[in-house]
């Protein structure tokens, strides 16, 4: 099978790396531009996006990830990779950067207005059963670019009882991202279907 390397700056590499270790790929940790080279596919984890970022530019990899995604080569972006992998951040840190490529706009933090983390089902296309999503202080995607595909999205409270669709997993080319944590618990179907798209490319 295929190289699925993890950004280990920060975050759930671990969990990610376990997750991909249940499929039929070889899972390294990527911490160098000579380890980013290496990989077929790239997931960037959950955890925490400017602390990500600034640790990128910190080990000189911030430049190489750019070039990764301008490249067309495939990333995973979850939770706080969501947010760095998208062109456009609402409430962001000050200054904060991405690695960018998708054409996306995401609202960082955006569920935590209401309620910090929740868990729920989540209907995927491309998979016959909804996954566990599992969200933490999680961004959406507030909107999409015309090459985007939307792959899910869940129902939030908005104002006045109304009832709001937000989109919590993209897809533009090679390029996926989720909300939600597909790296917890014991699921690895969401990892499956960036396999399925690294292996496609
Ligand atoms: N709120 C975090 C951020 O802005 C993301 C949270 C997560 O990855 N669980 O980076």
């Amino acid at each position: 099978g295929p190289t699925i390397g993890v950004l280990a700056l920060q975050g759930d590499v671990r969990e990610h790396l376990r997750a991909l270790a249940s499929l039929d790929v070889r899972a390294v940790a990527v911490r160098r531009p000579a380890e980013l080279e290496a990989v077929d596919g790239l997931v960037l984890p959950g955890g925490e996006s400017t602390t990500m970022a600034t640790l990128a530019r910190t080990f000189d990899l911030l430049a190489p990830l750019r070039r990764h995604v301008a490249d067309g080569r495939p990333v995973l972006g979850t939770c706080a990779g969501m947010i760095l992998l998208a062109d456009r951040i609402l409430d962001g840190a000050a200054g904060q950067e991405t690695i960018g490529g998708l054409d996306v706009t995401v609202r960082r933090n955006a569920f935590g207005r209401q309620v910090d983390s929740f868990e729920g089902p989540v209907s995927v296309t491309g998979l016959d059963a909804p996954v566990h999503g599992v969200f933490i202080r999680a961004p959406w995607v507030e909107s999409t670019g015309p090459d985007v595909e939307v792959l899910a999205r869940v129902e939030v409270d908005g104002h006045d009882g109304e009832v709001l669709d937000r989109i919590v997993m993209v897809r533009q080319g090679p390029l996926m991202a989720t909300s939600f944590h597909p790296e917890v618990g014991d699921d690895p179907r969401v990892h499956g279907l960036f396999v399925d798209l690294v292996t496609q490319i």
